[in-house]
Parts: structure tokens; C-alpha cells; sequence
């Protein structure tokens, strides 16, 4: 169309969309565009004929209530979703679309039972003004006008506002159609949509394309945003039309309004999670309010001057547990006067006028503000005669679904659009996405309005009408470039095959080619190391690499999570209450009380003693956490009963066994020289200490059965008990009888009937009682290695240690003797090894089976690869045993 030729006073009718397009058209014209105005059909329409229609939201607010006032009996169909926006939102789309064609709801069908009852439900809508009747009764108002000064611009245009436009047409108004063009047409297919518009990208580029002569089709709604990704990595400049825009205010409105009607401490964390309310405390204000199961509205102040923390939390976890209640404290002051207001007895509008006035402070961006404007409309339309809960409810799904759209303001670049938008023809046609599913994407009538029911209205175009209406305008918008390239993905990301439409195939009239694409992928590879002088920097200091020995052991495991723990110092998160581990803590520390109070004769003590250990500790932990009272009762009388047979398991032991507890806890510092300066330093607790003359026995409380493995220990995973045993050994000039872990776990004893000996004759032996006792006796035994001869001094019938056996001579012998010389030496190297691999920057996130299971890190890893194999980091010999081998010991 030439623009420049248009008479002062014309009127050019085009859709929103292209007035920017058309306004840079005319001001490249001589004439420019004044004294022509540009609008669309509907505002034109309404410039003559200016009634305005209820809203959507008034008139299904008004019908949803007439709804329920409804006898639920009459409408055995419909009646579970008669009240629902959904079904009364399709009542008013049919009314609406039917209102255009001048049909009445008196007409509809009412032959089967169902008809009859949404014909019953339909009628309820007869006095509604719907917007597309307006748009007939203005057709009819303007019908004997001349308008001869109207230009339409000739786009898609569905059936209803085709039927305007041919009116138009008879008063005198002109078409401009965009001319035919001889096209050449490409036809590609790429493996999937991001190759799709790469391809389409590198095409641009490759052709030295002009920006401006572009136009692009998208038919799929899911390309928008991988196009935009696309072209920005390719510097390609581009104008997408109307993108929608999402805002957190509706959710946040509903958070507020459902607060308003059920003001529980559920919804109050509802709305602190909606991010309404941004101070930098608010996230401690609901951490704490979920961690002491507190309200906002109680006092915040129970841990303010506390200073003992008890034996099971340490005091650095209460001074972090202080800080968290008076940031909580701070959110609350300011969260508390909006509240309270709320809170307050006033009618529901005021409560929601609270509400939009608070939103009204959270407003950052445009299309906050275009959310905001959307939400007040609503308010203002049917605000009013919200009442209850239900209405509520029918009122939040007006809420749910609003979007804001950003209108561009100009136009740049290439034009990308969807695939009903037809634009001022461009040289360039590029269709993405053209597959069966997604195009020409002719809607059919579905839902409880379905075409079977649309066949029975008479007066509404029939199907096979709109078909061929709709299919004329999409071919008629591939037509106007003079090149046009088709292209459609085979296939989607989960691998479903796809194919392309057969209106494209059609239209192109021949097959697809693959769309060239110039892959140049380097392979990604992630690699988890850091420099050797990073690596010194982080983990060394003044020449010592400081470690627990669980620190080393935890490096084996997976050196990722050595990395996050030790080199980014990233404290696992605190789990409130009774944790797991505090049972092991409490454990430790009745065992260390009691050691330490009343020597060998620790295990003979009262249950009564125990209790009162308990209860100072749990009653620490109440304090702290007052709402999880039972619960830690609870916890209390569990683990008093299994502290109390773990005592008489050890009990049993103390009587057969001559060395006596000498230390618990014992804290060691003990450093290994390595070599170029770099010294290991470190640092622990000995659980417990047993002493008898010159020998030594190491004890390592367990909270289950834990055996002390070759393979383990010489692939690093068990470092703990051996090392103990090196510096004790070395510190403490004893000998080193053996060491051993502990189980406190009350293990779980099978109860058979009896049992069935093999030799012949076959006999069947009933369990008593002492059987039983055996059984539990083996289960509890401790586990480790002996590196004396003299171990019955430790257990004088064997019955306590595993591997220890008397034999003919009545003496007892340990199945191997380990030579702590030679341990000490491996473990010497097995140090030095991972050392070296610290500080040479190996933090691979490459855990073993089961690292994992208990990490905190993994929302940081993320890691879903395969397990790395448990490798032996050094092989020992035969001078691990005394007497020159394992066989002989
Ligand atoms: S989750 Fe697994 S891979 Fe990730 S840091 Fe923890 S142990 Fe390593």
C-alpha cells in the first residue's frame, strides 16, 4: 500500500500491532500522516456506537451467585461444576461469540437432558450485554455511512470481523491486500527446535541478510524465549511483538487475601514466601518461625539470655540460634503494625483496600504496574460483594491467571511474530516450527461447547465454513515475501518424532532438506581442580595442612565435598530438635561422665544415675526448642533404655578384662612431617583410653556395628582407630594392646525356635534362654585389631573382641596379630598421598558408593554421574602381622 497517496481525512483500520510498522511507513512518506488517523475496527466501531459492556469478571460474578442460589437436584450433570469459573467462563464465551451473529440464547438446543439443563443455566446470561453484540449493534448503527475515507489493511482476520469487514466494503471503504509475490521457497528440517533456529540464525548470517527485510513466523508458543537467546548470541537485532510478562503480584495479592479470610500461621508463611515483603531479615523471620513453631504475634525473646547451651549443641549453634531470633525480631517490628491492622475487625473491602495499598509499595517495575492496574480493575468491578470464603476462592481465579504484555514501542530489526500476525511485507519469510501439531493450528470447538453442540445452533457459521476461512488467511500470509523458507524440528528434546504439516508440505511442493548447520561444539568438560598455589592457599597455613582425621577420611570419600567443607568453609545446615548425631554426642558424654566419675565401676551405675545425665542434657535442648517438648521426652525415655543395655554389655566386659578406662576424650595434637615444608597437623578426640601396666587399648564408641577393614583402612577410609593407636603409642610410651570399636547400638537379635545339627542322626535342638544370651553376647562384640600376645589381660575368655579364640591350652589368642611398626608406616603414606593430592588441587567431585547419602552439599554438586571405585591407595605386606605373616599369627 502507498501510503503517500492518502487523501487529509483518511482512516487507515489495521490491528494494534502494526500501527508502529505503518507509522514509520508514512513518516518515510513526503506526505507523512497527518490528517490520517490509524485505529483498528473495534475502537472505530465504538467511535460511533459508545456503550460500554459489563465486564467479564462483574457478569460471571453475578451468575456464579444466582449459580448458588440454584437447586443442586435439577442438574444431576452439571451440578459438580456448576459453581466452578471454568464452566461459567465457556457459558459466556459461547453467549458472547453467539451474541455477534444476533443469537439468541432462546434458541439454543434443549433436546437431551444435558441441553436442557445448560440451556436452564444459559438463560441465566439473558440480560447480559456482551461485547461482540455491541460490535453488531454498531455495525447496524453505521450501516447506510459512507466510508469511503476507510482503508483497511487486509490481515488475519477471523470469520466475525471478515463479515464487518465486507459491510465496510459495501459503504465504500477500500481493502489493501498485500500483493502476491513470485516466491522462491526453502523447505529445511533440523533435528530439534534449538537447532531449528540456530540454523535459521546461521542463514541470516550466512547470507548477509538484512535485518530489516526479515520477518519471522513463529507457529510454536514455546520458541519465544530460545529465539531470543539465539539471536542475542548471534547479534542479531530482532523485535518480538507483544511479549507476555509475568509478575509475583497476583500471587502475592492472593497470599495477603487468603491470610485475610484463614489468618493461621500457614497462610502468614504463604505470604512471607510470596516475597512481598523484601526487608533483608524476613528470611529469619520465617526460619525462626518454623523452627520454634512460633506465630508472629508471639514474643521473640526466649533464647535472649540464655548462655549454656548444654553438653549436645555446642555454643557457637546457640550464639548462630541468638542471631537468627533477633534478625526475626527485627522482620517482626516491621511486619507487625501491617498485620495487626489486618487482623483487625473492620469489613473485608477495607481489609482488602490494606492489601492493595501494601501491594501498591511493592511495585518495582512496569509491569508490576501494569499487574497492579489489572488487579484494581478487578476490585473495583466486583470487589465489593466478596463476602466468603467460597467467593473468595471463585474471586482468586479471576487473580491466578493475570499477565501483563509489553507492547514495543518501536520496531527493530527482525520482526518475529506468531503465526496469526501478518505483517508489512518484508523480503525475507522465515516459518519456524511448522509441524502438524503446531500449525496452520485451526481450533476446532472443544470442551463442554464442542462442534456437536455449535452443529445444532443455526445462524453460527458451520465448521467446514470456518475451516475454509481460516486456511485462506494462512496461505494468503505465506504469500507476500518473495522468499519464503519453511522449516519444522523432527523431533523434540525427550526424543518424540515429529513431523511437518501437511498445509506446509503443500504449500512448499517438495520434500525438506536438512537445514545446514555449522556445528562447532567444543566438549564441555567440567574439571574440578584447583591450581597447586590455590590449593596451598586455601588448605595450607604456616606450612601445616590442619585436619581432623574424619577431614581426611571425608576427602577419600568424595574430595568435592573436602573442598566445600574445608576450602569454602560451608557449614551444613542446622537441623533443629534431637538429631541423629546428638544421640551418639549424648552417649559420648554420659560414658565420658561416667569414666570419668567412678573409673572401672562406670558401668555398674544406677539407671537413676543415668537419668539424671539425661534429663540435664534434654532439659538444655527444651529450653531451646520449648514446642518440641514431648518429642524430646520422647527421645529421652528411648534412649534411656538403650543406654542402659549398652552398660550392661559393657558391664560383661569390665568383669572379664583387666585393663580400666584411663582417659575419655582425650584430645591429642600430632604432627606428621611431609616433604618440600609441609607438615600434617593433627587433631582429635580419643574416645577412650583403657590402660593395664604398660599397654594401652584403644576404644571407639559407634552408633552401629562397624568392622575394621583391610581394604578399607588401606584405601584411607579408615584412618581413625589406627592413627590413635600410632599416637598413643608414640605420646603415651605404651604398648598398643589393640583397637576397637564399640557399638552402642542395641543390635537386633534373631529368635529362633531351635536348631537342626547336621550329623547324622539329624536332631533338633529347642533355644534357652542361655542360647539366646550367646547370641546377643557375639552381636555386641567389640571389633578391631590385636597387636599383642597378651590380649587375654583385655578379654580372659575371648568372648568379647571378634577374632579372639581359645584353643587347646586354654590360652587366648587373637586370629591376627597386627605390627603397629608397620601400621604406623603405611598410615605414614596414606597421609602423605592424600597430602599431596590436596595440594595439588584435585577436588574432582568423583565420590564413592554411598558419599552421598548424607550430603549436605548436593543442591551445590549437583552430582548424578556413577560412583568412583574405593581403591586400595597403598598395598601392604606381610609385615603388617607379627611372626612374618597373617597364617602364623
Ligand atoms: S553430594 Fe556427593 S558428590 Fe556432591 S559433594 Fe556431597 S559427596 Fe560429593
Amino acid at each position: 500500500m502507498d501510503f503517500s497517496t492518502l487523501p487529509m481525512g483518511s482512516i487507515i483500520l489495521a490491528d494494534d500491532y502494526l500501527h508502529p510498522m505503518i507509522r514509520k511507513a508514512m513518516a518515510a512518506s513526503k506526505q507523512g500522516s497527518l490528517g490520517i488517523r490509524i485505529t483498528d475496527i473495534s475502537a472505530f466501531l465504538t467511535s460511533y456506537y459508545y456503550k460500554k459492556a459489563p465486564s467479564r469478571y462483574q457478569v460471571l460474578f453475578t451468575i456464579y451467585q444466582q449459580v448458588q442460589q440454584l437447586d443442586k437436584k435439577d442438574f444431576p450433570t452439571y451440578r459438580n461444576i456448576l459453581c466452578s469459573k471454568d464452566f461459567l467462563e465457556e457459558c459466556y464465551q459461547l453467549l458472547n461469540e453467539l451474541s455477534f451473529w444476533g443469537i439468541d440464547s432462546s434458541s439454543l438446543p434443549k433436546q437431551s437432558a444435558s441441553q436442557k439443563e445448560l440451556f436452564t443455566i444459559l438463560q441465566l446470561f439473558k440480560d447480559v450485554v456482551f461485547p461482540k453484540q455491541l460490535l453488531r449493534l454498531a455495525c447496524e448503527q453505521i450501516k447506510k455511512k459512507d466510508l469511503s475515507n476507510v482503508y483497511i489493511i487486509d490481515t488475519y482476520n477471523d470469520i466475525a470481523k471478515n463479515q464487518i469487514i465486507k459491510q465496510f466494503l459495501q459503504q465504500g471503504a477500500k481493502l489493501s491486500s498485500f500483493p502476491k509475490e513470485e516466491q522462491e521457497i526453502a523447505f529445511y528440517h533440523a533435528v530439534n527446535k534449538r537447532q531449528e533456529i540456530e540454523a535459521c540464525a546461521q542463514h541470516i548470517l550466512n547470507h548477509s541478510l538484512d535485518a530489516q527485510d526479515i520477518h519471522i513466523t513463529l507457529c510454536d508458543a514455546s520458541y519465544p524465549k530460545l529465539i531470543e537467546q539465539i539471536f542475542q548470541r548471534y547479534h542479531i537485532p530482532y523485535t518480538l511483538f507483544q511479549q507476555e510478562t509475568s509478575s509475583q503480584l497476583p500471587k502475592q495479592f492472593l497470599a495477603l487475601l487468603n491470610y485475610v479470610f484463614d489468618p493461621c500461621k500457614e497462610q502468614l508463611l504463604a505470604c512471607l514466601d510470596s516475597e512481598l515483603f523484601t526487608g533483608g531479615n524476613i528470611h529469619a523471620l520465617r526460619e525462626y518461625m518454623q523452627l520454634f513453631e512460633v506465630d508472629l504475634f508471639d514474643n521473640f525473646h526466649h533464647l535472649e539470655t540464655m548462655e549454656d547451651s548444654g553438653n549436645l549443641m555446642n555454643i557457637y549453634t546457640l550464639k548462630q540460634l541468638q542471631e537468627l531470633e533477633n534478625k526475626a525480631a527485627e522482620a517482626q517490628a516491621e511486619l507487625l503494625p501491617f498485620f495487626t491492622q489486618l487482623n483487625q475487625n473492620m469489613q473485608i473491602t477495607n481489609k482488602v483496600e490494606l492489601i492493595v495499598n501494601e501491594l501498591n509499595k511493592h511495585i518495582h517495575t512496569d509491569e508490576d504496574r501494569s499487574i497492579y492496574r489489572k488487579i484494581t480493575t478487578i476490585l473495583y468491578e466486583i470487589g465489593d460483594v466478596v463476602q466468603t470464603k467460597n467467593d473468595l476462592h471463585f474471586l482468586a481465579s479471576f487473580f491466578e491467571n493475570i499477565q501483563g504484555s509489553k507492547k514495543q514501542p518501536s520496531y527493530q530489526g527482525v520482526l518475529i511474530h506468531n503465526h496469526k500476525q501478518e505483517v508489512l511485507p518484508r523480503k525475507y519469510h522465515y516459518v519456524l516450527g511448522a509441524t502438524q501439531t503446531n500449525y496452520p493450528a485451526f481450533q476446532t470447538k472443544k470442551g463442554i461447547f464442542d462442534e456437536a453442540y455449535y452443529a445444532l445452533i443455526k445462524g453460527y457459521p458451520s465448521m467446514e465454513e470456518r475451516y475454509a476461512h481460516y486456511m485462506e488467511q494462512m496461505n494468503q500470509i505465506l504469500t507476500h515475501s518473495k522468499y519464503l523458507i519453511l522449516s519444522y524440528p523432527v523431533g523434540s528434546y525427550e526424543g518424540k518424532s515429529m513431523e511437518a504439516a501437511l498445509e506446509i508440505e503443500q504449500y512448499a511442493q517438495k520434500p525438506s532438506q536438512p537445514y545446514p548447520l555449522h556445528e562447532n561444539y567444543a566438549e564441555l568438560r567440567l574439571q574440578d581442580t584447583l591450581s597447586a598455589d590455590m590449593a596451598k592457599q586455601l588448605f595450607l597455613k604456616n606450612g601445616c595442612l590442619h585436619g581432623s582425621i574424619s577431614s581426611f577420611e571425608r576427602y577419600v570419600k568424595c574430595p568435592f565435598s573436602y573442598f566445600l567443607r574445608y576450602g569454602l568453609s560451608l557449614k551444613e545446615p542446622f537441623q533443629p530438635g534431637f538429631p541423629d548425631a546428638y544421640a551418639g554426642t549424648l552417649f559420648h558424654y554420659i560414658l565420658e561422665s561416667l569414666t570419668n566419675a567412678y573409673g572401672k565401676e562406670y558401668s555398674e551405675q544406677s539407671s537413676k544415675q543415668l537419668r539424671k545425665i539425661v534429663d540435664k542434657e534434654l532439659a538444655h535442648l527444651t529450653q531451646i526448642f520449648p514446642s518440641m517438648e514431648l518429642a524430646l521426652m520422647n527421645v529421652k525415655e528411648r534412649l534411656l533404655i538403650s543406654m542402659t543395655q549398652t552398660l550392661e554389655v559393657l558391664q560383661e566386659f569390665e568383669a572379664h578384662s583387666q585393663f580400666s578406662p584411663t582417659a575419655s576424650e582425650l584430645e591429642f595434637h600430632y604432627d606428621l612431617p611431609l616433604q618440600e615444608n609441609v607438615t600434617i597437623a593433627l587433631h582429635g578426640f580419643i574416645d577412650r583410653l583403657d590402660t593395664y601396666q604398660d599397654f594401652a587399648c584403644i576404644l571407639d564408641y559407634k552408633s552401629s556395628i562397624k568392622t575394621l577393614s583391610e581394604t578399607d583402612i588401606f584405601a584411607a577410609l579408615q584412618l581413625q582407630l589406627l592413627t590413635y593407636a600410632m599416637v598413643v603409642h608414640q605420646q603415651q610410651q605404651k604398648e598398643i594392646m589393640g583397637a576397637y570399636y564399640i557399638s552402642l547400638k542395641n543390635e537386633t537379635i534373631p529368635c529362633p525356635a531351635g536348631k537342626l545339627t547336621r550329623k547324622k542322626p539329624v536332631t533338633y535342638n529347642e533355644y534357652v534362654k542361655e542360647d539366646y544370651m550367646l547370641m546377643k553376647q557375639k552381636a555386641q562384640r567389640f571389633n578391631g585389631w590385636t597387636m599383642q600376645k597378651q590380649v587375654d589381660t583385655l578379654d580372659d575368655n575371648a568372648t568379647h573382641i571378634v577374632g579372639l579364640r581359645i584353643n587347646k591350652e586354654e590360652e587366648v589368642k587373637a586370629g591376627k596379630l597386627y605390627n603397629l611398626e608397620a601400621i604406623s608406616s603405611y598410615m605414614k603414606q596414606l597421609y602423605e598421598i592424600l597430602a599431596s593430592r590436596i595440594l595439588n588441587g584435585d577436588i574432582a567431585c568423583t565420590p564413592l558408593e554411598h558419599a552421598c547419602d548424607y550430603c549436605s552439599y548436593q543442591p551445590i554438586c549437583r552430582f548424578k554421574g556413577f560412583y568412583a571405585d574405593k581403591k586400595r591407595l597403598v598395598e601392604p605386606h606381610d609385615d603388617l602381622y607379627w611372626d612374618g605373616g597373617e597364617q602364623d599369627a
